[in-house]
């Protein structure tokens, strides 16, 4: 598969195509500065980041959808360019409100369409105003749910997903891995027991015979075997660095020295709802 800046989507069985690097867009919103999800994006338009990661529940698709639109009007892109993903929010599930989510997204992105909508966590919550509903005592608000568990793919190099991945290869489904860098490392929802995945000794040392980082190669080594990442940054330099993945790629050895650091953890394991009669990482994938 040649991978270049500009040549770096793969096709999906309905005849649309996907970009295997993309910008994810969620930042803390009590301290996210407004303003920053839009400059980051029109930025890495400008780098040639075409596909987007958002969600209603990030609470920036707002600006997500004005950059994508500016970045249209100035001629920069044209809309069947991007490739969007939003997600249907805990609170939505309810078939009756899934719909009314979606219009809900669109209007914030002011966007006409999104090129993937997906189930953000199969667990779902009280519908209704609240967005995390808790009960007097501070307990979350469950809602039972009948949907299939759609919604687990972290994948980075200490998280490989082998099985996941030979399943999907075999029936032509495309995994798009979140998480890539080892995630944000915030202590309210990542697990924290195992050293930061940029700290490792062998992605640095493949990142320096080739003059990156260990960002990069961890980026790479997805890219390289058909895995979609959604890095995010909202550091102009890093979204810019992020990029820098299609100048060199891996030899086969170095592909599966990195396949042996797997070691099945999960960062997201969102441990506070784990009593969710559909959290779905008690199974094995
Ligand atoms: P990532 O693995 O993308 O890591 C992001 C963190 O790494 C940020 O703190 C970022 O900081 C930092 N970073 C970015 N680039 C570099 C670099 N080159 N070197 C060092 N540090 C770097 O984790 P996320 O959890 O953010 O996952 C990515 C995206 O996936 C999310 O933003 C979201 O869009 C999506 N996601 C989807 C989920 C779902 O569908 N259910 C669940 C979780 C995530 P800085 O911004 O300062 O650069």
């Amino acid at each position: 598969m040649f991978l270049s800046a500009e040549t770096h989507s793969i096709p999906l069985s309905d005849g649309n195509h996907i970009p295997l690097l993309g910008l994810g867009t969620y930042g803390d919103p009590r301290i996210t500065r407004k303003g920053t999800a839009l400059e980051c994006v029109k930025l890495a338009i400008d780098v040639g980041y075409r596909h987007f990661d958002g969600a209603l529940v990030y609470f920036n698709e707002h600006e997500v959808g004005q950059a994508i639109r500016e970045k249209i009007a100035d001629g920069t892109v044209r809309r069947e360019d991007i490739f969007y993903c939003g997600k249907l929010w805990n609170t939505f599930h309810s078939p009756e409100l899934v719909r009314p989510a979606l219009e809900r997204t669109l209007k914030a992105l002011k966007l006409d369409y999104v090129d993937l909508y997906i189930v953000e966590l199969p667990m779902a919550f009280k519908p209704g105003k609240e967005f995390y509903p808790k009960d007097n005592d501070g307990k979350y608000i469950y809602h039972p749910t009948n949907l299939c568990a759609t919604w687990e793919v972290e994948c980075h190099p200490y998280f490989t997903q082998p099985k996941l991945l030979k399943y999907c290869h075999q029936n032509d489904i495309v995994i798009v891995g979140y998480c890539p860098l080892g995630s944000s490392r915030d202590a309210s929802w990542v697990n924290l027991k195992c050293a930061p995945l940029l700290e490792d000794e062998l992605l640095k040392s493949i990142g320096k015979k080739y003059n990156k980082t260990s960002a990069q190669v961890a980026l790479r080594f997805n890219v390289q075997r058909g895995v979609v990442v959604i890095p995010k940054s909202f550091s102009p330099e890093r979204i810019k660095h992020n990029f820098q993945i299609f100048n060199f790629s891996l030899t086969d050895d170095e592909m599966k020295a990195i396949e042996g650091l797997n070691k099945n953890i999960r960062f997201v394991e969102l441990p506070m709802w784990s009593d969710h009669p559909e959290y779905p990482f008690h199974d094995e994938y």
